[in-house]
């Protein structure tokens, strides 16, 4: 944080807000009645609150909206747990997982409602925003693997639909539908459906910025579009794209783009990402994710265009998955969702080489040598001994010589899995069915 920002927030009468877990909502920003607090970038980029100590009337109500201050006590019930996906090839496509952010939102647009989510701005920012057309909803598909920042404008104006008897679905991260609970106490909130993206964490705006750069350097153009997830080969091995003013573009694996190999190390999220308290507890109605690890269950669907899994929280999310059309979906069990994802419910541990990380790109203005000394991206040999290893270190641990030969068997879609974060507990159950296969095959061999 720059010293003039932490100096104004030690002010005598100055409020209180956090520091290191502040999560950057800007609900304090939203709510300050005298204007007092602005949203600024600290080293690394993150925005924080800075106050404006001659402004301040020290009415404490930034404090009291702050949601890393008092997050939600009560913790969010779990109504039913689906795996789903849309059946329109091109909106898949067009989305990260299974396209039910895409499909909720196109009825509450259909219906006149507005949807809030994030866009892409000005010089690869990322930013709330509010679409109240169907035709502008390809702004916010897809996930932009920066932290979005919401505006005071923006909680203004889900106050004022919803003061229009407007309906509203407003996306976002655990902390960003937490600070809007908070924004809105007191306010009637019948028609709001709060659809909480299962969060990971969001990496240091200052590495994406540099990043930019980088690339524009390298190929020496500007950069003209970019996706984090183009679903080629598939869905679970998806690929990063980028497009240049040119006309060409760059694809490559997810874990062959610097920045994604980054992101997934956990060294550049954001401090407040550490010990999230938002997870099971933003009071949101839906929650959205990636159905990683759901080929282990063996639900006999096609899984290669993305399946998203869902967790209804309230009455009212249910509604809205149960009522959707154009899209396939089933019931598991809660158990099945986590199992892939951890991030539903833990935060992301605190590597042992971030503070060496974030101490250089708070000096770097290049990522070139950046680049060199912190190489995420191993050798193509290198990976599959790691993941050869992996498999081995599980398979010894999960049991019998006969579960060994089948993970060997299997290890194309197991590996794939690994990369993805699956426990142990869903390989487990990914042997169990190939040995029940095996046994199966057996005995009609012997018949
Ligand atoms: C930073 C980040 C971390 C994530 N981590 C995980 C994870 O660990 N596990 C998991 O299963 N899923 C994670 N996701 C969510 C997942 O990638 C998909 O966004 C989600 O499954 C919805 O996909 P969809 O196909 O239904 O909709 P899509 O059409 O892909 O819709 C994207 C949705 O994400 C929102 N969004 C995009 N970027 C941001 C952003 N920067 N900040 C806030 N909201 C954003 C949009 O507003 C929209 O609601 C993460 C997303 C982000 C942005
Ligand atoms: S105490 Fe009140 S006036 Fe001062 S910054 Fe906070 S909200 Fe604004
Ligand atoms: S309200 Fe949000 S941005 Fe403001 S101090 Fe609290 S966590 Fe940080
Ligand atoms: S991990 Fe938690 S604090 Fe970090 S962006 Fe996600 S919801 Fe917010």
């Amino acid at each position: 944080m720059p010293d003039s920002h932490r100096d104004n927030n030690q002010r005598k009468g100055a409020p209180r807000l956090p520091g290191e877990t502040c999560c950057g909502c800007g609900a304090c920003s939203a709510t300050c009645p005298t204007g007092s607090i602005e949203m600024l970038p600290d080293s690394l980029g993150f925005l924080r609150p800075s106050v404006k100590a001659d402004r301040c009337v020290s009415c404490g109500r930034c404090e009291s909206v702050c949601p890393s201050l008092h997050p939600r006590a009560e913790k969010d019930t779990v109504l039913g747990a689906f795996w789903a996906k849309g059946v329109d090839g091109e909106e898949l496509a067009a989305s990260s997982s299974g396209g039910i952010f895409g499909l909720i939102a196109r009825k509450v647009l259909t219906e006149g409602g507005a949807v809030y989510g994030a866009v892409w701005t000005e010089g690869w920012r990322v930013e709330h925003a509010r679409i109240d057309n169907a035709s502008e909803l390809h702004h916010l598909r897809k996930s932009k693997y920066v932290q979005s920042s919401v505006g005071p404008d923006v909680y203004a104006s889900v106050r004022c639909d919803l003061a229009a008897g407007r309906q509203v679905l407003y996306s976002g991260t655990g902390c960003q539908i937490a600070a809007l609970r908070s924004y809105l106490e007191g306010s009637a909130c019948d028609n709001l459906l709060c659809a909480e993206i299962i969060c990971h964490g969001v990496p240091s705006p200052k590495l994406w910025q540099l990043y930019v750069g980088w690339l524009e350097q390298r190929r020496g153009e500007r950069l003209s579009g970019f996706s984090f997830r183009e679903k080629e080969p598939e869905w679970e091995r998806y690929s990063v794209r980028a497009d240049f003013s040119d006309g060409s573009s760059w694809q490559v694996p997810y874990m062959d783009c610097w920045y994604m190999a980054a992101f997934m190390s956990d060294l550049p999220l954001r401090p407040s990402c550490h010990v999230c308290p938002f997870k099971r507890r933003s009071g949101s109605d839906v929650v959205l994710g990636d159905f990683w690890g759901i080929g282990g269950l063996d639900l006999g669907i096609g899984i290669r265009e993305g399946v998203s899994a869902v967790v209804a929280n309230t009455e009212k999310g249910l509604f809205a998955v149960q009522g959707l059309e154009d899209c396939r979906r089933g019931e598991v069990e809660y158990g099945e969702i986590l199992a892939g994802n951890r991030s539903l419910e833990l935060p992301a541990p605190v590597p042992e080489r971030k503070p060496a990380f974030l101490k250089e790109l708070e000096e770097a203005s290049d990522l070139s040598p950046f680049i060199s000394r912190w190489d995420f991206v191993p050798s193509r040999r290198a990976v599959w001994r790691g993941r050869i290893k992996k498999i081995k270190t599980v398979a010894s641990e999960c049991g019998t010589a006969r579960t060994v030969a089948v993970f060997v068997k299997i290890a194309g879609k197991a590996v794939v899995l690994m990369a993805k974060g699956a426990d142990k507990e869903t390989l487990q159950k990914m042997a169990q069915v190939a040995v029940e296969e095996l046994r199966e095959k057996k005995r009609g061999g012997d018949s």
